[in-house]
């Protein structure tokens, strides 16, 4: 019978070894994990997880194995790829493929430096996260480096507790990226309402400390007490392991449209694809949630069918939590214009809307889940920047 490999037993993977089976594959299936869990949900791991909740398997062991028929290979990180004899290698074993998934994701960055130390994490995985919620169980004055969305999630966290925090934050603004400068700004004021210490424009100098960290030296001369330090400060693509298989590589798995790879068989998914999609005419690698699982799908069954193979096209989505307020993003962060068209960025909800040339391109939403779908469907139809303008005008006047 025909092989399906996937590689990454996560959210990616774990999609793709489901829509193989349901779009009726009875070939055989290998998931191939470095981690030693089962796939798990990685969202919680900076949210309720912190705050004491469980984190539940996606699905047990019998229902992948007995179920799915899915051939499990974890604690196993693959470590090879030939494309002209069709073979993934991990460690002593081969395993020979018809169709390749890659669905490895990404890697914390690490603060530099910071090596022998206890007390200093990055949070990606669940034994990372196990880690940092014992540390906040005890009670640890925690400094975050990094004010993105996990570094705001696990200062949230702390907060919920009632913990002294400090986020760290080089650039003058956090987020920027992200969500574009004044954006970035009003996001960031959530940090202060809530009690968190937000230093934006100044880096970390040293993390210090005999054997377990007692401080955090700033390059501005501030020295912030810590037992805790916890890096955000981005994620790398897991394609280490890639190097010499000829595939293209630029930041992630460079892939066509359908996530192919160029070479026969190999698709990629998830937060290490760099993919062409069709939505904005140009490579995009996200690293969120909705996006990793419907990659993972739509890359296993284009490999098991390259002559049907379709498109994956969207408007990138993410979420994130902070204290109480979801912030939501939909589209790419322009940043031609940005502006408001509901409520007051200083305030607990709002709206924003990202214009590019006269296209609506992105849209921000604090506390707005009842609208931010709206305007994904709107992006994704391609509306101008006046459609988005005018939509926002209808919707504020029904409500008024
Ligand atoms: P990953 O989840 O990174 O999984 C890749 C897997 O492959 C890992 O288990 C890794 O160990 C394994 N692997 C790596 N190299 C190898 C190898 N050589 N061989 C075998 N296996 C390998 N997104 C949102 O949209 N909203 C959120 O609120 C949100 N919160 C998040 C909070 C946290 C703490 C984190 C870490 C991420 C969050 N994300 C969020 C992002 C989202 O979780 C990711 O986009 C998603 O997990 C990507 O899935 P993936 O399967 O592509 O990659």
């Amino acid at each position: 019978g025909r092989r399906l490999v996937v590689v990454g037993a996560s959210l990616a993977g774990l999609r793709a070894v489901e829509a193989a089976r349901k779009s009726g594959f009875d070939g055989s299936v290998v998931l191939i994990g470095a981690e030693p869990h089962l796939p798990y949900d990685r969202p919680p791991l900076s949210k309720a997880f912190l705050d004491g909740a469980g984190l539940p398997a996606f699905r047990t062991e019998e229902v992948l194995r007995d179920e799915l028929g899915v051939r499990l290979v974890l604690g196993a990180p693959a470590t090879a790829l030939d494309t002209a004899a069709r073979v993934v290698t991990a460690g002593e074993r081969e395993f020979g493929y018809d169709a390749l998934v890659i669905a490895t994701g990404a890697a914390a960055r690490t603060l530099p430096g910071t090596g022998g130390l206890t007390g200093v994490h990055t949070l990606r995985t669940r034994d990372d996260a196990l880690a940092v919620r014992s540390a906040l169980d005890d009670g640890a004055r925690t400094v975050v480096v990094g004010a993105g969305f996990i570094g705001s999630e696990v200062a949230s966290a702390a907060r919920k507790r009632g913990l002294d925090v400090t986020i760290v934050e080089a650039l003058p603004t956090p987020l920027v990226r992200a969500v574009g400068e004044t954006m970035g700004r009003a996001c960031g004021a959530l940090h202060a309402r809530n009690g968190t210490d937000l230093r934006c424009g100044t880096g970390v100098a040293a993390v210090e400390g005999d054997g377990r960290v007692e401080r955090v030296r700033l390059t501005d001369g501030t020295v912030l007490p810590a037992d805790l330090v916890v890096a955000g400060i981005g994620a790398v693509p897991a394609t280490g392991w890639l190097a010499g298989a000829g595939l293209s590589l630029d930041d992630g798995v460079v892939c066509d449209e359908t996530l192919f790879t160029g070479a026969p068989g190999v698709y990629a998914a998830g937060d290490v694809a760099r993919w062409h999609n069709p939505a904005f005419g140009r490579h995009m690698r996200l690293e969120h949630w909705t996006s990793a699982a419907e990659q993972g799908a739509t890359a296993a069954r284009n490999a098991l069918d390259p002559a049907n193979a379709k498109p994956y096209s969207t408007v990138p989505y993410f979420w994130s939590d902070w204290y109480d307020s979801r912030i939501q993003f939909v589209g790419v962060p322009a940043t031609e214009e940005v502006r408001v068209v509901d409520g007051d960025p200083g305030g607990d909800r709002f709206v924003a809307l990202y214009r590019e040339g006269d296209r609506l391109a992105g849209a921000l939403t604090l506390n707005g889940q009842t609208q931010i779908m709206k305007y994904r469907a709107l992006i994704m139809r391609g509306a101008s920047w006046a459609d988005g303008l005018e939509f926002a005008d209808r919707r504020r006047s029904a409500l008024e």
